[in-house]
C-alpha cells in the first residue's frame, strides 16, 4: 500500500489550499472563510515518480478556542498514527502562535518525519518571515505560497525524500 502524507496545522493557515495544489484536483472546498473545508479528505499525490496518499485534516468550525485546540490536537494524533510523513503548515504572515508550538511539541514527542511549510509567503520580500519558525525545531523548513504554487515543488522534494 502507498505511503501516507498528512497535512496538519491550525485552521486557516492554508492546509486545504496546499492539499489541492498537491492533489492537483480541486477536491477540497476552499473558501475565504476559515473552517469551511470538510473534515479529513483523502487523495492521491504524485511527485518524482513516487505516489502517496494525501490527507487534509481539520475543517470543522468551533465556537471557542478551547474546542479548536482540542480538535487540532485530535487531528494531529490521528496523523501521527496514520502518516509516514507529516506536512505541518503554519501561517508565515500571522507569525508563530501558541497553537503552532503545541502541535510542534506533539510531533517532536512522536518522533515523526516532519516537513514544516511556512505558507502565505506570496512574495520574495516575505521570505525572511520563515526564520522565526525555525524555533519550532524542525530541520526541513520550506517557504511556500499555496495560492501561487511557489515552493510546493521544494516541499514535495523533501516529503518524497523522507518516503
Ligand atoms: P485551512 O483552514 O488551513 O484548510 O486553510 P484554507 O486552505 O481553507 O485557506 C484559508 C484562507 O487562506 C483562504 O482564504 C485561502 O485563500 C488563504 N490562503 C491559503 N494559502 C494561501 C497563500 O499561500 N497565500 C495567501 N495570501 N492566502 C492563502
Ligand atoms: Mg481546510
Amino acid at each position: 500500500s502507498l505511503p501516507v502524507v498528512a497535512i496538519v496545522g491550525r485552521p486557516n493557515v492554508g492546509k486545504s489550499t496546499l492539499f489541492n495544489r498537491i492533489a492537483g484536483e480541486r477536491i477540497a472546498i476552499v473558501e475565504d472563510k476559515p473552517g469551511i473545508t470538510r473534515d479529513r479528505i483523502y487523495s492521491k499525490g504524485d511527485w518524482s515518480g513516487q505516489s502517496f496518499h494525501l490527507i487534509d485534516t481539520g475543517g470543522l468550525e468551533f465556537d471557542d478556542q478551547d474546542q479548536v485546540i482540542e480538535h487540532i490536537r485530535h487531528q494531529a494524533e490521528l496523523a501521527i498514527e496514520e502518516a509516514d510523513v507529516i506536512v505541518f503548515v503554519v501561517d508565515g504572515r500571522s507569525g508563530l502562535t501558541a497553537t503552532d508550538r503545541e502541535v510542534g511539541l506533539m510531533l517532536h514527542r512522536a518522533d515523526k518525519k516532519v516537513v514544516l511549510a511556512v505558507n502565505k509567503l506570496d512574495h520574495l520580500k516575505h521570505h525572511e518571515d520563515i526564520y522565526e519558525f525555525y524555533e519550532l525545531g524542525f530541520e526541513k523548513v520550506i517557504a511556500v505560497s499555496s495560492l501561487h504554487g511557489t515552493g510546493s515543488g521544494d516541499l514535495l522534494d523533501e516529503v518524497v525524500g523522507y518516503l
